[in-house]
């Protein structure tokens, strides 16, 4: 099956060996890397995959080949087209690249809370950005409506439609999950992160579900302000707190999460402070230099490793570097105002160097 699975990842585009004919041949096949530190302390295996060595330097970048392929192979999409889409950034910065790639225009609506580094990607990647006011999924000024009303004004145009287009979470079935697999030859008693549009956490679940008969237990990591953990938990949707991770955190469930969520094993919210105080750490002791969703992350799977217990193995993502949020993460006046700058151990605060 795997070998199968495979052959239909190289069929999509998907890496599946060293050399490539195109730049979206280079999405996927990141390394899995030892967390040394984190698993010594919790005696346990941490793996986080290195998904910031994809070409747009994020997770993101599976699910946006994965959605471009599936536009093309429905007809949605012909040459010359303009694929429009609401996105935090990340997956408008994978798309942007395949839509360079491919000869595609693109429209990318996002929330003006996003960082700078972010929109100035978009822009020097040619995507036409357009930061919009964020308000809730259920005002119609949302930044995913305005892209889905965008994409059907204009002729030859497709909405892809990250959120509910399930064609999102079967990237990861076709090469997260199977990759993991492979990686740690199947002993993976667990793998948990954070979710935005749950495609990373419902695709890569469902493989590793179905391939270890039920045995690898998936959970979620939430940041505070979404509502997966009540969900999980006990079936609400509580979206009080907030939190400075950008690209994570949910208040409804998408539908690329409804395909899996009943088989989630169980969720925690992690706060902020153990978020920056943890991506302080990976930077000082394994050179890691990670965005906050990837160190909330593995905070995530530290804890899982400790409640599974000794000699278990734990995999997460590491969804992207910290490059495109530097000013905010490394910035001593960014943190003070968000009332952070006391989670970051003593030792560690020279690493904020703005
Ligand atoms: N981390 C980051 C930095 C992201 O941009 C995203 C996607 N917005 C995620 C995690 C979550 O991935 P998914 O949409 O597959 O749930």
């Amino acid at each position: 099956m795997l070998s199968s699975l495979r052959a239909a990842a190289s069929r999509r585009g998907f890496a599946t060996h060293s050399t490539v004919r195109g730049f979206d041949g280079a999405i996927g096949n990141t390394p899995l890397i030892y967390l040394k530190t984190l698993s010594e302390r919790a005696g346990a295996n941490i793996f986080g995959k290195a998904e910031f060595q994809n070409p747009g330097g994020s997770v993101k970048d599976r699910a946006a080949l994965g959605l471009i392929n599936n536009a093309e192979k429905l007809g949605l999409l012909k040459p010359g087209g303009t694929v429009v889409e609401g996105t935090a950034g990340n997956t408008g910065i994978g798309l942007a690249h395949v839509c360079r790639a491919k000869g595609y225009k693109c429209v990318i609506y996002m929330p003006n809370t996003q960082s700078q580094e972010k929109i100035d990607l978009l822009k020097m990647l040619g995507a036409d950005v357009r930061p919009v006011p964020a308000v809730a999924f259920e005002n119609p000024k949302n930044y995913n409506h305005q892209a889905r009303e965008h994409a059907e004004s204009i002729p030859n145009a497709v909405w892809t439609n990250q959120f509910d287009n399930v064609a999102n979470a079967e990237a990861h079935y076709q090469t997260t999950g199977p990759e993991i697999w492979e990686q740690t030859q199947g002993k993976v008693d667990a793998f948990i992160c954070s979710t935005g549009t749950g495609g990373t956490l419902a695709g890569t679940g469902r493989f590793l579900k179905e391939k270890s008969n039920g045995k690898t237990q998936i959970w979620i990591a939430d940041p505070p302000g979404s509502c997966l953990t009540s969900f999980v938990n006990n079936g609400t949707l509580d979206r009080s707190g907030s939190s400075i991770t950008e690209g994570i955190g949910q208040g409804r469930i998408t539908d690329n999460m409804a395909t899996f969520v009943k088989q989630v094993d169980g969720a925690f919210t992690v706060p902020d402070e153990q978020t920056i105080a943890t991506l302080y750490e990976l930077l000082d002791t394994e050179g890691i230099y990670l965005g906050a969703s990837s160190a909330l992350n593995v905070v995530g799977a530290y804890e899982l490793a400790k409640k599974l217990g000794k000699g278990s193995t734990v995999v997460t993502v590491m969804a992207d570097g910290a490059y495109r949020y530097q000013s905010r993460l490394f910035s001593k006046k960014w943190l003070e105002s968000k009332g952070l700058q006391g989670a970051i151990p003593e030792h560690l605060k020279k690493y904020a160097v703005l």
